[in-house]
């Protein structure tokens, strides 16, 4: 079970983390990989974060 460093909510639920796939115009993601961070759902703060390949792992592994 993992808790938010932010806000202690606990995140046991996937409802409870927010993925949002980071845009590639940061620039140093190669336009074949996609940048997800898993922010929490109450305050937003980044959990954790990881790279999903073109072949579509799903993305979700990363926590
Ligand atoms: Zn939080």
């Amino acid at each position: 079970m993992v808790h938010c460093p932010e806000c202690e909510t606990t995140l046991d639920d996937a409802d409870d983390i927010e993925f949002v796939e980071t845009d590639s115009s940061i620039g140093f993601i190669k336009a074949s990989k996609r940048f997800y961070t898993a922010n929490c759902a109450a305050c937003g703060r980044t959990i954790g974060s990881g790279v999903a390949g073109a072949k579509g792992n799903g993305g979700a592994g990363a926590v």
